[in-house]
């Protein structure tokens, strides 16, 4: 392709971008392709010479885009959104022209200094600790994974970096029983293993019982195992549920225990100042993870990890080869060693670019907008005769269920609500998820896309009463 083809279709590709934006709403917003459609319509070899733009883009909008789901639709209520927003897009396509691999200072010293910058942002605007420090991650179960392995070395006095697991030593770490997969991975991962996790209970708002950590940490410890991490979540999977952080922090201090906190969804939140409650008692963790990808209007893949003592975190992941050492040596972060990649790329771009365009006003009115649709919706439930609440909504997740009066077996409740989800995302207007919450077959709605407004939750309460009555 030469400069001039490039400039030529790249015009062409921001025009098909913004009228892609402009008209998502005419797009199913879950794909409906059969397993096995798409990969049948793709050449079984590579082609031998080049194919003009026009052909590849007419492939993509002919065989690719049909299997698409697309999440930047407003009605995408599904899992947790991984919203977009224009000055998002507009950074990553700065990014992607760069073509930077942004792993040491000197290899791109403004991708260094502007993630340093856009971090201390982000410790401001969420109340995190003052002196604590941030580094952008790739996901949040890369961060869970840096935290565990970190509070791992910490405790071993850095052996098991250096000897592997030689000691009898078994390190047992906790969560609750509504925790991500993401924290089992990551003890699979450390090499503590699974069997080693604690899943604590948790109270009828699905939030860790602080009753229950203690009593399971003391009878490890009596058992001659080594209680090594708490991880608390502030903003469930499931259902949103925020475990409180004071009395687990407590714990921690009392027993001395790393304490990690995955806000991945809903650390967002704290941009308002009336949601900082979440993190009362943040003072005692040690590292706090959310993701601007889901909730903040930056595309992913982008998540903020910030952490108590960045001399650990570095000292568990720094690894030297001559061919990478520098004259600027510690004066400068070289972010290869606060994580698990040696590569990286430029993510503080769109940070930058989102968070100067939106204002910290715009991102709070947006998210303010987004909880207060939720309340809503979740007063349309409570007021139905037809339908129940599953779990508080302390933000903008509804948890919920059809639940028409003369039905009360648990199970034919639970397929009714099958039946109901799958009659929902085949209409393609709109596309819910769900989980279970004590054993019962429960529909989420999240209601977090960049672009979502009264209208779209107005059509979807009268959409999910649509399909329902016709399952009677
Ligand atoms: N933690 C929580 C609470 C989540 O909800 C999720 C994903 O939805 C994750 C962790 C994993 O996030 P990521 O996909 O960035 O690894």
């Amino acid at each position: 392709m030469t400069p001039q083809d490039f400039r030529k279709h790249a015009h062409e590709l921001v025009d098909w971008m913004a009228d892609y934006l402009e008209n998502i709403e005419k797009y199913p917003v879950k794909s409906s392709v059969q397993p096995g459609e798409i990969i049948d319509r793709l050449p079984e070899d590579a082609p031998v010479g080049g194919e003009p733009f026009a052909q590849i883009m007419a492939d993509f909008e002919n065989i690719i885009l049909p299997g698409m789901t697309h999440w930047q639709h407003p009605n995408f209520h599904a899992y947790f959104p991984a919203n977009s927003s224009p000055p998002s897009l507009l950074a990553e396509m700065l990014t992607a022209t760069l073509g930077a691999q942004c792993m040491i200072w000197q290899t791109s010293p403004a991708a260094a200094e502007l993630e340093e910058r856009m971090m201390q942002w982000l410790i401001k605007m969420t109340g995190l600790p003052a002196n604590w420090h941030g580094v952008i991650q790739d996901t949040a179960s890369t961060a869970t994974l840096s935290s565990i392995l970190t509070a791992r070395e910490k405790f071993s006095d850095f052996a098991v970096n250096r000897r592997g697991f030689v000691d009898p030593q078994r390190f047992t770490v906790y969560c609750s029983e509504q925790t991500h997969s993401s924290i089992e991975k990551a003890v699979k991962i450390a090499g503590i293993g699974s069997e080693y996790l604690r899943q604590i209970p948790v109270d009828e708002a699905f939030a860790m019982r602080p009753d229950a950590l203690e009593p399971a940490i003391l009878r490890d410890r009596e058992n001659g195992l080594i209680p090594l991490c708490v991880v608390a979540t502030i903003g469930t999977t499931g259902s949103t549920a925020i475990d409180p952080l004071p009395a687990i922090g407590e714990i921690c201090q009392k027993h001395n225990l790393w304490l990690h906190v995955d806000a991945a969804f809903a650390g967002t939140a704290l941009l308002l100042p009336e949601k900082r409650w979440m993190i009362d008692g943040i003072a005692h963790a040690d590292t706090f993870v959310f993701n601007p990808h889901k909730w903040m209007f930056t595309n992913f893949d982008c998540t903020a990890y910030f952490v108590k003592d960045k001399t650990t975190l570095i000292r568990t992941f720094e690894i030297l080869p001559e061919y990478l050492k520098t004259a600027e040596g510690s004066r400068v972060n070289n972010y290869r060693d606060w994580g698990i990649p040696l590569g990286r790329r430029f993510r503080a771009l769109k940070l930058w670019f989102v968070i100067r365009s939106y204002g910290m006003q715009g991102l709070r009115e947006k998210i303010a907008a987004h909880i207060a649709l939720a309340q809503q919706f979740a007063g349309w439930i409570r007021e139905s005769n037809d339908f129940e609440l599953l779990a508080p909504v302390p933000l903008n997740l509804i948890c919920f269920h059809f639940k028409p009066k003369d039905f009360k077996d648990v199970e034919t409740v639970n397929r009714l609500n099958e039946r109901l989800l799958t009659k929902i995302n085949a209409t393609g207007k709109i596309y819910l998820t769900h989980t279970k919450l004590n054993g019962i077959f429960t529909l989420r709605m999240v209601i977090g896309q960049t672009n979502v407004t009264l209208r779209h939750v107005e059509n979807a309460w009268k959409l999910i009463q649509q399909a329902a009555k016709t399952l009677r």
